[in-house]
């Protein structure tokens, strides 16, 4: 073999074998090491909500929400293992639709503050007018790169409050996944979607007093998404129960049926 023949050859090899690197690299999902398995599910009651053939994919989505996402403790909190692994456990139950369903891609860090936190918005309102007295807040998801969360309500969520602020501010994140429009995640088809959640809304807006939906879905489509995503988690026998349609149109698109499950709190 020529010393010319043999280089070129060699040159090829190179990127064969980082092709093949990287395609094994990417047949292999992330997997939780065995500790963490029984900690994600001793810490997060809704993990038994996954099914046993998503269970793979599920604590596959945990790792790697876990491994790319930055967490940040604010006000003095220090951010643990437990604390990831809560927000990460919580957050995957929103990606089991498909298998390369994206992580939150525009999501780069997770700031986690000790309990509600005050905000001071200065974008000016409908009127122009700026109002700068702060604001508090359990959870903010910027279309930006970052969800803000309370910790103290995390907590909460795991406790069986009807609030989960995981939920709410990731379902935004994947209702800003598609620009063009508000309150839909990316999906190929949106007629039953469109034809469902509008009906819904329109009902929540005129109830005073709505069985299982927070009041606050009421002010605009995106908020109805977050808030209908919660209760599918925090209340699915409510939800089934007053509201058929919606908890059959979110269990299609989660690939979950939390409401056949036996239930995670006793008192809910
Ligand atoms: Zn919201």
């Amino acid at each position: 073999m020529s010393p010319l023949l043999a280089l070129s050859l060699l040159l090829l090899a190179i990127p064969i074998a980082w092709f093949v690197r990287r395609r094994r690299a990417r047949a292999s999902a992330p997997r939780l090491p065995d500790g963490w398995r029984a900690r994600l599910h001793a810490r997060v009651p809704q993990a038994a909500l996954v099914p046993a053939a998503l269970r793979e994919r599920y604590e596959a989505r945990v790792e790697a929400f876990i491994s790319r996402k930055r967490f940040i403790g604010c006000n003095g909190l220090v951010v643990d293992d437990d604390m990831r692994l809560t927000v990460a456990g919580l957050a995957a139950l929103l990606l089991l639709r498909d298998d390369d369903a994206t992580l939150f891609p525009a999501v780069r860090s997770v700031l986690l503050y000790p309990a509600a936190f005050l905000v001071r918005h200065d974008e000016p309102d409908e009127l122009g007018l700026v109002d700068d007295e702060p604001v508090e807040q359990i959870g903010e998801s910027w279309q930006g790169d970052r969800v803000i969360l309370s910790w103290e309500d995390v907590e909460a969520a795991l406790a069986g409050d009807a609030v989960n602020v995981v939920i709410h501010e990731f379902a935004h994140q994947l209702d800003d996944e598609n620009p063009w429009s508000e309150g839909a995640p990316p999906m190929a088809d949106y007629t039953q979607w469109s034809q469902v959640m509008q009906r819904e809304y329109e009902r929540l807006q005129r109830h005073r007093r709505p069985p299982v939906l927070d009041p606050y879905g009421a002010e605009s489509p995106g908020e109805f998404f977050g808030v209908v995503s919660e209760a599918f988690f925090q209340r699915p026998v409510e939800l089934r129960r007053h509201h058929a349609e919606l908890y059959a149109l979110l269990a299609g698109y989660y690939r979950l049926d939390p409401a056949a499950a036996p239930p995670l709190w006793s008192a809910a």
